[in-house]
Protein backbone atom coordinates (compact mmCIF):
# COMPACT_ATOMS: atom_id res chain seq x y z
CA UNK A 1 0.00 0.00 0.00
CA UNK A 2 1.47 3.08 -0.90
CA UNK A 3 0.55 6.57 1.64
CA UNK A 4 -0.74 9.74 -0.01
CA UNK A 5 1.89 12.52 0.02
CA UNK A 6 0.29 14.14 3.02
CA UNK A 7 1.08 11.47 5.06
CA UNK A 8 4.77 12.39 5.14
CA UNK A 9 6.08 13.25 8.82
CA UNK A 10 9.46 14.64 9.82
CA UNK A 11 11.16 15.12 13.51
CA UNK A 12 11.78 18.89 14.95
CA UNK A 13 13.49 19.25 17.91
CA UNK A 14 13.51 22.98 19.23
CA UNK A 15 17.19 22.43 21.28
CA UNK A 16 17.95 24.37 24.40
CA UNK A 17 19.39 27.68 23.16
CA UNK A 18 15.45 27.91 21.35
CA UNK A 19 13.80 27.69 24.46
CA UNK A 20 15.71 29.53 26.24
CA UNK A 21 15.74 32.35 23.78
CA UNK A 22 11.84 32.28 24.08
CA UNK A 23 11.06 30.90 20.58
CA UNK A 24 9.03 27.94 20.58
CA UNK A 25 5.82 29.86 19.78
CA UNK A 26 7.77 31.84 16.70
CA UNK A 27 9.06 28.73 15.65
CA UNK A 28 6.04 26.40 15.95
CA UNK A 29 4.21 29.36 13.87
CA UNK A 30 6.13 29.16 10.94
CA UNK A 31 5.49 25.36 10.83
CA UNK A 32 2.14 25.58 11.28
CA UNK A 33 0.93 28.66 9.24
CA UNK A 34 2.29 26.47 6.30
CA UNK A 35 -0.55 24.15 6.19
CA UNK A 36 1.50 21.34 8.55
CA UNK A 37 0.23 19.10 11.40
CA UNK A 38 1.67 18.99 14.65
CA UNK A 39 0.55 15.21 15.57
CA UNK A 40 3.32 14.30 18.43
CA UNK A 41 4.89 16.81 20.61
CA UNK A 42 6.84 16.53 24.22
CA UNK A 43 9.84 18.59 26.86
CA UNK A 44 12.23 16.30 28.15
CA UNK A 45 15.85 16.82 28.87
CA UNK A 46 17.88 14.11 26.37
CA UNK A 47 20.42 11.86 27.54
CA UNK A 48 24.15 11.81 25.78
CA UNK A 49 23.39 8.09 24.91
CA UNK A 50 20.28 9.37 22.53
CA UNK A 51 21.87 12.17 21.20
CA UNK A 52 24.48 10.27 20.66
CA UNK A 53 22.39 7.22 18.90
CA UNK A 54 20.14 9.72 16.96
CA UNK A 55 23.15 11.64 15.11
CA UNK A 56 24.53 8.44 14.32
CA UNK A 57 21.09 6.85 12.65
CA UNK A 58 22.85 7.33 9.22
CA UNK A 59 26.11 5.74 8.80
CA UNK A 60 27.39 8.51 6.44
CA UNK A 61 26.02 11.55 8.65
CA UNK A 62 29.75 11.87 10.43
CA UNK A 63 31.78 11.90 6.93
CA UNK A 64 29.35 14.65 5.55
CA UNK A 65 28.95 16.98 8.64
CA UNK A 66 32.72 17.18 8.21
CA UNK A 67 32.42 17.51 4.71
CA UNK A 68 29.98 20.49 4.90
CA UNK A 69 32.14 22.23 7.49
CA UNK A 70 35.55 21.57 5.36
CA UNK A 71 33.44 23.37 2.44
CA UNK A 72 32.10 26.03 4.28
CA UNK A 73 35.40 27.52 5.48
CA UNK A 74 36.81 26.76 1.68
CA UNK A 75 33.69 28.60 0.29
CA UNK A 76 34.89 31.81 2.47
CA UNK A 77 38.86 31.59 1.41
CA UNK A 78 39.22 30.23 5.46
CA UNK A 79 41.08 27.44 6.32
CA UNK A 80 39.07 24.16 8.05
CA UNK A 81 40.48 23.67 11.29
CA UNK A 82 41.06 19.78 9.82
CA UNK A 83 40.98 18.40 6.16
CA UNK A 84 40.06 14.92 7.58
CA UNK A 85 35.78 15.11 7.57
CA UNK A 86 35.67 11.95 9.83
CA UNK A 87 37.53 14.02 12.34
CA UNK A 88 35.71 17.12 12.19
CA UNK A 89 32.37 14.49 11.99
CA UNK A 90 33.58 12.84 16.00
CA UNK A 91 34.31 16.31 17.34
CA UNK A 92 30.88 17.23 15.81
CA UNK A 93 28.94 14.38 17.77
CA UNK A 94 31.13 14.82 21.53
CA UNK A 95 29.56 18.60 20.99
CA UNK A 96 26.30 17.91 20.09
CA UNK A 97 26.23 15.49 23.30
CA UNK A 98 26.94 18.66 25.47
CA UNK A 99 24.70 21.31 23.65
CA UNK A 100 21.40 19.19 23.50
CA UNK A 101 21.68 17.79 27.16
CA UNK A 102 22.34 21.19 28.19
CA UNK A 103 18.28 21.79 29.13
CA UNK A 104 14.88 21.13 27.92
CA UNK A 105 14.66 20.04 24.49
CA UNK A 106 10.79 20.12 22.65
CA UNK A 107 10.32 17.69 20.14
CA UNK A 108 7.78 17.49 17.52
CA UNK A 109 6.47 15.40 14.54
CA UNK A 110 4.98 17.45 12.04
CA UNK A 111 2.94 15.72 9.16
CA UNK A 112 1.81 17.05 5.44
CA UNK A 113 2.46 17.13 2.03
CA UNK A 114 6.86 17.63 1.88
CA UNK A 115 6.99 17.82 5.14
CA UNK A 116 10.06 17.16 5.03
CA UNK A 117 11.54 19.43 2.62
CA UNK A 118 9.31 22.38 3.36
CA UNK A 119 10.51 22.20 7.06
CA UNK A 120 13.96 22.15 6.39
CA UNK A 121 13.23 25.18 3.68
CA UNK A 122 11.25 27.28 6.37
CA UNK A 123 13.92 26.24 8.96
CA UNK A 124 17.19 27.05 7.01
CA UNK A 125 20.72 26.07 6.27
CA UNK A 126 22.57 24.68 9.74
CA UNK A 127 25.28 27.73 9.59
CA UNK A 128 23.14 30.68 10.71
CA UNK A 129 26.02 32.77 9.55
CA UNK A 130 25.02 31.74 5.77
CA UNK A 131 21.19 30.36 6.63
CA UNK A 132 18.63 33.01 4.21
CA UNK A 133 17.09 35.74 5.78
CA UNK A 134 13.20 34.85 5.82
CA UNK A 135 14.36 31.08 7.56
CA UNK A 136 13.81 30.88 10.83
CA UNK A 137 17.65 30.09 11.48
CA UNK A 138 18.37 33.51 9.54
CA UNK A 139 15.83 35.32 11.13
CA UNK A 140 16.76 34.46 14.62
CA UNK A 141 20.46 33.77 15.70
CA UNK A 142 23.57 34.95 14.75
CA UNK A 143 26.54 31.73 14.87
CA UNK A 144 29.04 30.28 12.72
CA UNK A 145 31.54 27.74 11.82
CA UNK A 146 34.53 29.95 13.32
CA UNK A 147 32.68 30.95 16.38
CA UNK A 148 31.79 27.10 17.17
CA UNK A 149 34.87 25.80 16.20
CA UNK A 150 37.22 28.50 18.27
CA UNK A 151 35.16 27.92 21.68
CA UNK A 152 35.10 23.89 21.15
CA UNK A 153 30.95 23.36 20.67
CA UNK A 154 28.35 22.96 18.43
CA UNK A 155 26.79 25.66 16.25
CA UNK A 156 23.63 27.36 17.95
CA UNK A 157 21.11 26.86 15.29
CA UNK A 158 17.89 26.33 17.33
CA UNK A 159 16.63 23.66 15.83
CA UNK A 160 17.01 20.33 14.59
CA UNK A 161 15.02 19.33 11.24
CA UNK A 162 15.07 15.60 9.32
CA UNK A 163 17.22 16.21 6.22
CA UNK A 164 15.92 13.69 4.24
CA UNK A 165 12.42 11.61 4.25
CA UNK A 166 14.79 8.31 5.25
CA UNK A 167 16.75 10.51 7.52
CA UNK A 168 12.73 11.06 9.19
CA UNK A 169 12.07 7.65 9.29
CA UNK A 170 14.65 6.51 11.20
CA UNK A 171 14.19 9.72 13.55
CA UNK A 172 10.60 9.61 14.85
CA UNK A 173 10.53 6.10 16.29
CA UNK A 174 14.13 7.20 17.90
CA UNK A 175 12.11 9.85 19.82
CA UNK A 176 8.43 8.58 19.99
CA UNK A 177 7.08 5.61 20.63
CA UNK A 178 3.68 5.18 17.96
CA UNK A 179 1.70 5.92 21.04
CA UNK A 180 2.68 8.99 21.29
CA UNK A 181 2.00 10.14 17.94
CA UNK A 182 -1.72 11.11 17.44
CA UNK A 183 -3.75 10.67 13.71
CA UNK A 184 -6.38 12.83 13.32
CA UNK A 185 -7.64 15.22 10.68
CA UNK A 186 -8.14 18.74 10.83
CA UNK A 187 -10.53 20.67 8.50
CA UNK A 188 -8.16 22.68 6.49
CA UNK A 189 -6.65 19.62 5.03
CA UNK A 190 -9.76 19.60 2.54
CA UNK A 191 -8.91 22.59 1.28
CA UNK A 192 -5.22 21.57 0.93
CA UNK A 193 -5.78 18.28 -0.38
CA UNK A 194 -9.20 17.48 -1.62
CA UNK A 195 -9.18 17.39 -5.37
CA UNK A 196 -12.35 19.74 -5.99
CA UNK A 197 -12.40 21.25 -2.68
CA UNK A 198 -15.83 20.07 -2.23
CA UNK A 199 -18.27 21.53 0.77
CA UNK A 200 -17.25 25.21 0.83
CA UNK A 201 -21.33 25.77 -0.57
CA UNK A 202 -22.77 23.56 1.20
P1 LIG B 1 21.48 20.12 10.31
O1 LIG B 1 21.07 20.28 11.77
O2 LIG B 1 21.30 21.39 9.53
O3 LIG B 1 20.84 18.93 9.64
P2 LIG B 1 23.93 18.56 10.43
O4 LIG B 1 23.09 17.32 10.45
O5 LIG B 1 24.98 18.63 9.38
O6 LIG B 1 23.06 19.89 10.33
O7 LIG B 1 24.64 18.77 11.86
C1 LIG B 1 23.91 18.56 13.05
C2 LIG B 1 24.16 19.69 14.02
O8 LIG B 1 25.51 19.67 14.45
C3 LIG B 1 23.98 21.10 13.47
O9 LIG B 1 22.64 21.53 13.48
C4 LIG B 1 24.85 21.93 14.38
O10 LIG B 1 24.21 22.23 15.62
C5 LIG B 1 26.00 20.98 14.69
N1 LIG B 1 27.18 21.15 13.80
C6 LIG B 1 27.30 20.75 12.51
N2 LIG B 1 28.54 20.99 12.05
C7 LIG B 1 29.25 21.53 13.06
C8 LIG B 1 30.60 21.99 13.22
N3 LIG B 1 31.48 21.90 12.24
N4 LIG B 1 30.95 22.52 14.41
C9 LIG B 1 30.07 22.59 15.42
N5 LIG B 1 28.79 22.15 15.35
C10 LIG B 1 28.37 21.64 14.19
MG1 LIG C 1 21.15 16.90 9.89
Amino acid sequence: MTSHPKDERTLVVVKPDGIQRALIGEIMKRYERIGLKLVALKMFVPTEKMIEEHYLLDPRWKKNVGEKAIQSYIRKGEEPPSSDPIEVGNLVVERLKRYMTSGPVIAMVWEGAHAVELVRKITGSTEPRSAEIGTIRGDFVVDSYQMADGADRAIRNLIHASGSVPEANKEIPHWFGPEEIIAYSVPHEAILYDVDMKGILG
